[in-house]
């Protein structure tokens, strides 16, 4: 099937810009094409956008509870198809995009849908007389702007309070995954959603959709995930216009394993947290660091099991990690390994692109990679966002600290350990906005999700995606 991806603007599917080629990363045929969103897309949007706020902002809660829950509930119904197109968008084994991962997806929707039907405000009364209540209101028109390693999740996780909290929004998914928001938009239609208050733009960055945005004086908000630097120049972009931003950027994750570890467990979750999505993933275990004593035992055993990945067609359910997600990304992530190898740090397995046979052949495969560094090295500091980890030993609790601590990035660590009173002190200790005791990547939408340092700004989730998508007005009556 070829894939003819539109912009949805005004509840209407539309063309608009030139047509770029999508790609399918596990053989590298060509899916389709999308349309390359320029300034006239990207007004048309904010425009529909704008006029929809009016009425949307307005609506009450408990409507948009409803129209969003429809939203949701179709997600649950096309979930296997949705999973197919996230697979042809990333590479990703279709096993990962199960029913849990789409149930997550719509549940960023529901979640926010019904929490919105039951927040309060403050008040605080004065001895003189007065009292002060706080009103929440939607801020406007929202920017959402998103990466391409995990697309359904991270766009549901945007559009969900954004939409709850009566914003509006245009959203700008990755060029490279395209298909899974095409199919967002064809569902939001499905539910009914009124035309403007939910907006796709496709296209790129730079001098495209992605900049149009964040310079457009109609947009208030912009919510991004992506890379340090994007978010960066994001950030220059939207100064004339003073924008409110939500930035979750980069990430290059501690996995702390200290001598008193479930070493079974530890070694399933450091396999997990390193190649997960092919370690395309700002929450990886990028960094894995292991105490002296079991070391060895701990290298060997993850060696071993790192070899018996398998590495294969995404479309197969035996399938344990699929492909990069285009060959210049490969090339980067390959690069990355060459460099390490010059700078003297000895590759453990892996390494190499993997050709594998018949149709997969154009795919952009790559061996599972395990490298042993040292803390201060380059491949320990740099994101490398691919399926490569270091492993790297460690003596104290002191200094494994100090070198978790030891990147710009400060996004999400791991701590394992039996030892509870270690495991409190040691994920306190850690300069990132989450922590996993004992496991990965479990996740409650209340908590708050962001990163310290150059990993982000703000957070999102529960309450604190109330805050960035709510205005407050202070309202001071003479009593
Ligand atoms: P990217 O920054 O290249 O692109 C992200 C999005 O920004 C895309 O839609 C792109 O078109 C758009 N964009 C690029 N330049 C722009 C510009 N000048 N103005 C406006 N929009 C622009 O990131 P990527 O390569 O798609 O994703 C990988 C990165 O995302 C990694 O660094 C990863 O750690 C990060 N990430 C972070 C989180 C998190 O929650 N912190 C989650 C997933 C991915």
């Amino acid at each position: 099937m070829q894939y003819e991806v539109q912009h949805f603007i005004n509840g209407k599917f539309v063309n608009g810009g030139d047509r770029f080629e999508v790609y399918y990363p596990a053989t590298g045929e060509v899916l389709g094409t999308a349309p390359d969103g320029g300034q006239a897309e990207v007004n048309a949007a904010v425009e529909a956008a704008k006029q929809a706020f009016e009425k949307w902002s307005r609506t009450k809660p408990s409507e948009r509870r409803q129209i969003l829950n429809r939203f949701a509930d179709l997600i649950r119904k096309h979930s296997d198809e949705l999973a197919r197109i996230e697979t042809l968008d990333v590479g990703r084994p279709i096993s990962e995009n199960s029913r849990h991962y789409l149930e997550r997806v719509a549940a960023n929707i529901s979640f926010f849908a019904d929490f919105v039907t039951m927040i309060g405000s403050e008040s605080y009364p004065m001895e003189n007389g007065y009292i002060n209540y706080v009103l929440r209101q939607p801020v406007g028109v929202a920017a959402l702007i998103t990466p391409w390693n995990v697309p359904l999740l991270l766009e549901t996780w945007k559009i969900g309070p954004a939409l709850a909290f009566g914003n509006t929004v245009v959203l700008k998914p990755a060029e490279w995954t395209p298909l899974g928001a095409w199919k967002l938009a064809q569902i939001a239609q499905e539910a009914d959603l009124p035309p403007g208050v939910f907006n796709v733009v496709h296209g790129h960055g730079p001098n495209s959709a992605g900049e149009f945005l964040t310079t457009h004086p109609d947009v208030a908000l912009v919510s991004f995930t992506g890379e340090t630097t994007t978010g960066q120049t994001i950030m220059r972009a939207g100064a004339a216009t003073l924008k409110r931003y939500s930035f979750e950027l980069g990430g290059k994750g501690a996995n702390i394993i200290f001598e008193d570890a479930d070493i079974a467990r530890a070694l399933e979750i450091a396999k997990k947290a390193a190649f997960f999505n092919q370690g395309e993933f700002c929450l990886a275990g990028s960094r894995i660091f292991v105490q002296k004593s079991i070391y060895d035992r701990f290298v060997s055993e993850f060696i071993e099991l790192t070899k018996k990945i398998k590495v294969d067609d995404p479309m197969d359910p035996k399938t344990e990690m699929g492909a990069l997600i285009a060959p210049e990304h490969l090339d980067r992530v390959l690069g990355f390994v060459q460099a390490a190898k010059q700078d003297g740090n000895e590759v453990l397995v892996g390494g190499e692109q993997l050709i594998l046979p018949g149709s997969l052949s154009k795919g952009n495969y790559m061996m599972p990679t395990v490298i042993a560094a040292g803390f201060q090295d380059k491949i320990c500091l740099d994101e490398v966002f691919g399926p490569v980890v270091t492993v790297t030993p460690f003596e104290t609790e002191e200094e494994v600290i100090e070198w978790a601590n030891g990147t710009r990035y400060g996004l999400s660590g791991v701590v394992q350990t039996r030892d509870v009173s270690r495991a409190h002190r040691v994920a306190a200790a850690m300069k990132v906005g989450t922590v996993w005791v004992n496991d990965f990547f479990v996740r409650d939408l209340r908590v708050p999700f962001g990163g310290m340092k150059y990993s982000g700004i703000g957070r999102e989730g529960g309450h604190y995606s109330m805050e960035f998508y709510t205005e407050l007005v202070n309202i001071c009556v003479a009593i």
